[in-house]
């Protein structure tokens, strides 16, 4: 079955667009069919595959007002098995629009129900903000990744966004999990992020994915050239740490214990 996956932080700049794009990249070079869903109107995953969204007829905007089919827009990337349904900043109207909207925070949940099956897995990249643009990834996914730069503020907005998933769940999409939180931009060197690491932890009960994305130049550069980390500096410890999370986070079925004995399959 697709698995749906929101990344969401109301925060900027915590490595939301970056994650959902490395992931995206290393679940499709794994052999994945998958679609990155972009749903912030700054459209910087849009950027990152490559697309320029000034030259989209069809984008995001026209699917939440209903005047496309959600694969009528949807955009090839360069890699292999990855697709993409790209945004542009019209979609910041497209926002006052839906709010005015009976069953507003249905509306990707709906478009995207006919071409889910059509993929392995599927990534929202939410816009930095609590606002109905979220609340439509969250209503659409099924489960939902926080990235997190550990740093001292870092951590503050979770209660929040826990919140907000709570709101969710009540309202719009009561099987919503949070799988958990990756932590973003880390700096092992410090006390301080592993310091935040252990607070989320104790605090909101959700898991830390090991391994941590640390802080790379490579990842930084790698938007600017219309590619992800994996394919700008594959093996950079960034592209490695997203690869693991990949694996860690979307295995296919979980592993059988080892230690049952039984007949050997060979
Ligand atoms: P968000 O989508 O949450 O706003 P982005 O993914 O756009 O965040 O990341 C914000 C900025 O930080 C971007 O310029 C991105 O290239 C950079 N960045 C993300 N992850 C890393 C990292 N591991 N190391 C260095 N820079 C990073
Ligand atoms: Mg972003």
């Amino acid at each position: 079955m697709t698995r749906v996956v929101a990344v969401a932080n109301q925060k900027g700049g915590v490595a939301k667009t970056t994650t959902v794009h490395s992931l995206g990249v290393a679940l499709a070079q794994s052999g994945r069919r998958v679609l990155l869903v972009d749903v912030d109107p700054q459209a910087s995953l849009t950027w990152a595959c490559g697309i320029d969204p000034d030259g989209l007829e069809r984008s995001m905007h026209e699917v939440l007002l209903r005047r496309s089919k959600a694969a009528d827009a949807i955009a090839a990337t360069e890699v292999d098995g990855l697709s993409v349904l790209p945004s542009t900043i019209d979609l910041a109207g497209a926002e006052m629009h839906l709010l005015t909207k009976t069953g507003r925070e249905y509306v990707l949940r709906k478009a995207l129900e006919r071409i889910v099956a059509d993929y392995d897995v599927v990534l929202i990249d939410c816009p930095p903000s609590l606002g109905i643009l979220t609340i439509n990834g969250l209503t659409a996914a099924q489960e939902v990744l926080i990235p997190l730069q550990c740093e001292a503020l870092g951590q503050r907005g979770v209660g929040q966004l826990m919140e907000t998933i709570d709101d969710v769940r009540s309202y719009t999409n009561r099987d919503l999990e949070v799988r958990g939180v990756i932590a973003t931009m880390f700096d092992g060197r410090t006390k301080l992020a592993r310091q935040v690491v252990e607070e989320v932890r104790a605090n909101h009960g959700l898991e830390v994915f090991d391994p941590p994305v640390p802080k790379s130049v490579k990842v930084a550069e790698a938007p600017g050239q219309g590619r992800s980390v994996l394919e700008h500096a594959p093996t950079s410890r960034g592209a490695v740490a997203y690869r693991e999370l990949a694996q860690v986070i979307f295995a296919p079925t979980p592993k059988p214990s080892r230690k049952k004995k039984g007949r050997s399959a060979s």
